[in-house]
């Protein structure tokens, strides 16, 4: 997945047209930055990749999942219904405006269940959040017929799975809104960064002016601009869009090394007795960031994680024991462990978090096996760890 393993020229071509010109802020200035609007650039550059009509540049993925939210009116108390497995980052960005994180079972694809959705809806809920976790996606079709049947934002996090498709569309493409993170371990990275991709123009305009105060961007003097609403600070620098430009060049490249690496391991565990492969659903195209498996149980799970790091394996998860991506290690959300006071709908949400079942989404998270697929693997080491990791997984018998 990691884009900084492939940084180099490219990047710092794009970063040094910025440093010549000192201008590292995306707006005004127009009369020191030579032509240069690194962020605008990229903001074509990707919407034209991705094939959708506008793409909104911030400071951070998950600054984009609230600017995301915001931008279709999603606030205070209302409810965002997002999955057991995930980032932080989800209930971070819905529970920052203000909005209730309602979550819900995983199924076999590593995302959202729809029957989980469609049980978990309210008068109150607002929005539907799928997380393409592990480079691969949710089942979009009956997340999208659930949203329409309830009037509901369908916001794609494609965080991990930018490149990926469904049905020939890009993932953060299938959805109202789209989301993706430019953070240092990021398939693409801008060092920090994030974006929002949207076919809705009403959106995008909302999202530009939420991500920079308010300001309505029209004109060419900033400080006579108006502000149409009220918005915050969530932009994007012109030096951590210029890397991003940069890594944008070498995008199709990651991919199909992604793909090449992805499909040697995977060949190598397809017939190891008790290892099945997390389901893509039907029109889907993993963007291959991560090779994900199911062992037959969570005891036989860990034990295949020590055997594989014992033999050398690194960058094998077992996110069902990790403080980051799944709701057994979030204890500081199911007891509202929070610095300032929260609103009382989600002080409410969260205690009925902590008393909720999640032994479906355990069923499948206390099974699963995720390897980081890297771009720096040459042909032998490729192979070596295709065969240390097939022949540890067939000793262990199971
Ligand atoms: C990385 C990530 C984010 C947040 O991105 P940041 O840029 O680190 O804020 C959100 N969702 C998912 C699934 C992620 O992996």
């Amino acid at each position: 997945m990691p884009g900084f393993e492939v940084f180099g020229a490219h990047e710092r071509a794009q970063v040094n047209e910025v440093l010549e010109t000192g201008v590292l802020m995306r707006y005004g200035f127009d009369g020191m930055r030579q032509g240069h609007f690194k962020a605008l650039a990229f903001e074509q550059a990707f919407a034209k990749r991705m094939d959708v009509a506008h793409c909104q540049l911030v400071s951070s993925g998950t600054a984009a999942l609230s600017v995301a939210l915001a931008s279709a009116g999603i606030g205070a108390g209302d409810e965002v219904i997002m999955p057991s497995f995930t980032f932080v980052a989800s209930f971070e960005s819905i529970m920052m405006l203000g909005a209730v994180p309602v979550l819900v079972d995983i199924d076999d694809t590593l995302t959202l269940d729809p029957k989980a959705v469609l049980a978990a809806i309210t008068d109150k809920t607002k929005a539907v959040m799928p997380v393409h976790m592990c480079g691969s996606m949710a089942d979009l079709d009956a997340l999208k017929e659930i949203c329409k049947a309830h009037h509901l934002i369908l916001l794609e996090d494609a965080c991990q799975a930018i490149g990926g498709t469904y049905k020939g569309v890009a993932l953060g493409a299938y959805g109202d809104l789209g989301c993706f993170s430019f953070d240092f371990v990021k398939t693409i990275t801008c060092g920090e960064g994030g974006a929002v991709i949207t076919n809705n123009a009403a959106y995008k305009v909302n999202a530009d002016q939420y991500q920079d105060h308010g300001h309505d961007h029209i004109g060419m003097d900033r400080g006579a601009e108006t502000h149409p609403t009220l918005g915050y600070n969530f932009r994007i620098s012109e030096l951590h869009a210029a890397v991003g430009l940069g890594q944008l060049q070498r995008f199709d490249e990651i991919l199909q090394r992604q793909k090449a690496h992805y499909g040697t391991l995977a060949a190598a565990l397809a017939d190891v007795p008790g290892v099945t492969f997390r389901r893509v659903p039907e029109g889907g195209v993993q963007n291959h960031s991560f090779l994900n498996i199911f062992l037959p149980t969570a005891e036989k799970a860990q034990q295949a994680q020590k055997a594989l790091s014992a033999a050398g394996i690194d960058a094998c998860f077992y996110w069902f024991k990790n403080n980051w991506h799944y709701i057994n290690g979030w204890e500081h959300l199911t007891q509202a462990k929070s610095i300032a006071p929260l609103t009382p709908q989600i002080q409410e949400a969260l205690k009925n978090l902590s008393a909720k079942d999640f032994s479906q989404s355990d069923y499948y998270m206390g099974r699963t096996l995720s390897f980081l697929i890297k771009l720096g693997w040459d042909e032998a080491t490729l192979n070596r760890r295709a065969q240390v990791m097939r022949d540890t997984l067939m000793d262990l018998g199971l």
